[in-house]
């Protein structure tokens, strides 16, 4: 009997790093991870550098992808017009093109289960911004254990529970009502909202750091200039084209995204704060659509006016 040249033996990292195809359950996390990146990716503070060796997530996500996929597909894909045969997003780069230009569904590597909300882009272009989808999918990756919340509550996790610690849960709505209110703070604005309490709470940095978020400078004017949408109340993002400088909405459903309307400008030197992604997404900006459609049907017209 001679010995097997090939025993078998414990796997190694090699072997799980090579393994079986995704599954459903790995594909999913895969894509949320991916989601948790490009969100991150959105709003990384522009002091801070984003390079090699990325954040653990984005360099998980990487490895995850570039390694398998490389070795799964070692004839390559199609996956940009640019880029004839590229058997894998082995680069950061590569898997921003291919959040863009490619439906999740539609990704080789991944085998996302059918008959779910698990189809479209994860980047949308106009301005360049995560995706709805990828917001939802980031929220639910954070939280695994919460799938059964709806999207508002997921985003409003963490607030919730620094009320229930703070012995004052029911004080959360009148929290979620003054959010709506104010998408948008200066630094003095919350100087002396941290001398108030909100629904029983003392207002605290930890309080303001899970709520809101610096502005980017992504959403400076040239000018120096922070406009906000007439409709959702959120920040604008300036544009530059032929005609000079304009103004995009990054809420998914705003009136703003068809035909823009300029809000309140202010100024960079107020060192603006706005409500973090997902909650501006799925918190403010639903009832402050809703409040903008009401009030501009209410609003008298004024053809109507001269005709009466
Ligand atoms: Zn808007």
């Amino acid at each position: 009997m001679t010995d097997d040249p090939f025993p078998s033996s414990a796997p190694t990292a090699f072997d799980h790093a090579t393994g079986e195809a995704y599954d459903e359950a790995e594909s999913r996390r895969i894509i949320g991870m991916v989601a948790a990146t490009v969100a991150q990716l959105a709003d990384w503070p522009k002091e801070e550098a984003f390079s090699v060796p990325y954040p653990p997530l984005a360099q998980r996500v990487l490895d995850r992808i570039a390694l398998i996929g490389v070795l799964r597909h070692p004839g390559g894909f199609h996956l940009t017009p640019y880029r004839e045969h590229l058997s894998c997003p082995r680069t950061l780069a590569d898997l921003m093109a291919l959040c863009w230009s490619s439906p999740i569904d539609a990704w080789p590597f991944l085998s996302l289960p059918d008959g779910e909300d698990l189809t479209g882009l994860l980047v949308e272009l106009d301005p360049i911004r995560p995706s709805k989808l990828c917001l939802r999918l980031a929220l639910k990756f954070a939280h695994p254990d919460a799938h059964d919340r709806s999207l508002e509550r997921l985003a409003l996790l963490e607030a919730r529970s620094l009320y229930e610690e703070s012995g004052y849960p029911g004080g959360f709505p009148e929290l979620r009502e003054w959010l709506i209110a104010h998408p948008v703070l200066s630094s003095q604005e919350i100087a002396f909202l941290k001398l108030e309490r909100i629904g029983g709470v003392q207002v605290t940095d930890e309080l303001i750091n899970i709520l809101y978020l610096r502005v980017h400078e992504r959403y400076f004017s040239l000018t120096d200039e922070i406009a906000v949408c007439g409709h959702c109340g959120l920040v604008l993002v300036p544009v530059r084209g032929g005609s000079g400088e304009g103004w995009q909405c990054e809420t998914t459903q705003c009136r703003s995204r068809r035909n823009v309307l300029v809000g309140a400008v202010r100024h960079v030197a107020e060192n603006l704060h706005h409500a973090a992604r997902p909650i501006r997404e799925f918190v403010i900006a639903g009832p402050r659509l809703r409040a903008s459609e009401d009030s501009s049907r209410q609003a008298p017209s004024p053809l109507r006016d001269v005709e009466c």
